[in-house]
């Protein structure tokens, strides 16, 4: 029987970081993972392969509709679709491959199979119907989060998919029709549309990407629909017919009313993920969850079980890699007697589209909510020279800050390279930064980060470019 200072159920991003982290602090660490390759949800059929897709459908797009107007002359591109989903596979395994680097660098014991939890320190490990037990003085919980599922809607992975499904097809759909409007479905319905698939995104809220702020999210949803998507929103599926040739779709108003049926070659159910405990056993050892069947754990992620901890999309907060691989330094530390921390009131979100959209800190609507003073600096990527030679103008800038201390309170953009841009917005909140501040720190010429310290200015009404 091995015995660690810390196990690791789960490998994703919350799981192998912290493995990390505890090892750099001398721990002795081993993972336990139930998949044939590490990395999780994250690097396998999530963040990673959706975006080396978003990167090579972009190109795509470029080719055909940007270059000429650059003066560049190519014929007209053509797709060989399993070709991208080769490049989405390599670049897979080159991240997998990392992540087996780092444990090898770092001594970390991996141990393939199912992990479960008989106890304050003790893991049952699983696979192929034999099992080991390990004995540890700690226990993270870093199993993260499986697909949402619609009641009555079958997911086959060919036809009905989820996002695993939107990762893999075999031929572009002619028509996709992805329920739900939140990053991950805007972001697969991108890469579908741009390799020419005609796409309708059903929301049953009234809005997109909802949490966002509300500004931005409308300006978003008047560039996805210049780009060709379509939405139905304040609308819910209600069934999905499978004929021979087709999937007819029932969707109802929200409110409740007459159906329409809508015809599509492909659905995507796209409306967000649950925490995933299964095989855990963590009802027999006395782990507890919340009502909304995430481990439940206090300020310092412990479990109801001593030495049991859980971090990641199992816990509430987030679902989001960073997220969770903060959670993971923090608890490492936390475990080894250290102070860590996450600061939950600064993590960014981005949607990988074109173009993106980022976000730090509270939205307008929340600052509304709270009854706080606010004052808003906006600023327009149309003002903004290095966008405008580059003739990519669409989105802006805003920035919320503290109508008495100039605080910053939150930072949303929408425009080519937010994803990137957001993070001078975060240190800053993270030093609890004015937008004077921002304002006052000296910006590269020509750079689209020019407008965000346009907008800190716009917040005292001083903007010098528009
Ligand atoms: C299509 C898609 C795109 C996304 N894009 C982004 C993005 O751009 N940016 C972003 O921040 N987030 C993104 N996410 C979310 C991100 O993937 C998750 O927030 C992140 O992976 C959560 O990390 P985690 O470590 O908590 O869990 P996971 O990554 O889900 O890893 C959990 C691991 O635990 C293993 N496991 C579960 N139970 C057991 C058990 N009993 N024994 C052994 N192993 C077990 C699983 O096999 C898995 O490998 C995306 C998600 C999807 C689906």
């Amino acid at each position: 029987m091995a015995t660690y200072d810390l196990v690791v159920i789960g490998t994703g991003p919350g799981g192998y970081v912290c493995a990390v982290r505890a090892a750099q602090l001398g721990m002795k660490v081993a993972v336990v993972e139930k998949n044939a390759t590490l990395g999780g949800t994250c690097l396998n059929v999530g963040c990673m392969p959706s975006k080396a897709l978003l990167h090579a459908s972009e190109m795509f797009e470029e080719a055909a509709h940007s270059f000429a107007k650059m003066g560049v002359s190519v014929s007209s591109p053509k797709l060989d679709l399993p070709a991208m989903m080769n490049f989405k596979q390599q670049g897979i395994d080159g991240n997998v491959k990392g992540v087996e680097f780092l444990m090898k660098k770092n001594k970390i014991d991996v141990l393939k199979g199912t992990g479960k939890i008989l106890g304050t320190g003790k893991v049952e490990v699983s696979a192929d119907g034999k099992s080991q037990v390990v004995e540890t003085k700690n226990i993270v919980i870093a199993t993260g989060s499986d697909i949402a599922r619609l009641k009555g809607i079958e997911i086959d992975e060919k036809r009905i998919v989820s996002s695993t499904g939107a990762l893999s097809l075999e031929k572009v759909p002619g028509r996709l029709l992805v329920i739900g409007a939140g990053v991950i479905g805007l972001e697969l319905g991108s890469v579908w549309r741009r390799l020419g698939s005609e796409v309708m995104v059903v929301e049953f809220l009234d809005r997109i990407l909802p949490g966002m702020d509300g500004e931005i999210a409308k300006q978003f949803q008047r560039i996805l629909e210049k780009q060709g998507f379509a939405f139905k929103l304040g609308s819910k599926v209600t069934g999905v017919e499978a004929t021979s040739k087709t999937l007819l779709a029932k969707i109802e108003p929200a409110s409740g009313g007459a159906a329409e049926t809508i015809e599509a070659d492909v659905v995507l159910v796209c409306i967000g993920r649950t925490p995933y405990t299964d095989g855990l056993g963590l009802k027999e050892a006395g782990v507890a969850l919340d009502p909304r069947g995430r481990v439940q754990i206090d300020p310092h992620f412990a479990t109801s079980l001593k030495g049991v901890y859980a971090i990641g999309d199992v816990v509430a907060g987030p679902m989001l890699a960073h997220k969770a691989e903060d959670e993971g330094v923090a608890v490492a530390e936390i475990i080894a007697g250290q102070a860590g921390h996450v600061n939950y009131d600064v993590i960014p979100g981005v949607v990988y589209t074109t173009p993106e959209v980022s976000s730090v800190g509270k939205t307008e609507e929340e600052l509304k909510q709270a009854g706080t003073a606010y004052t808003v600096g906006k600023f327009p990527f149309t003002a903004n020279g290095r966008s405008k030679v580059n003739q990519t103008t669409d989105g802006f800038v805003k920035i919320l800050a503290d109508a008495k201390t100039d605080r910053v309170l939150g930072v949303h953009i929408i425009g080519i390279e937010a994803g990137e841009m957001i993070h001078e917005a975060c240190v800053l909140m993270e030093f609890g930064g004015s937008a004077e501040d921002l304002a006052r720190t000296c910006h590269a010429h020509p750079t689209r980060s020019e407008a965000v310290k346009e907008a800190a200015l716009a917040v005292g009404k001083r903007a010098i470019h528009m």
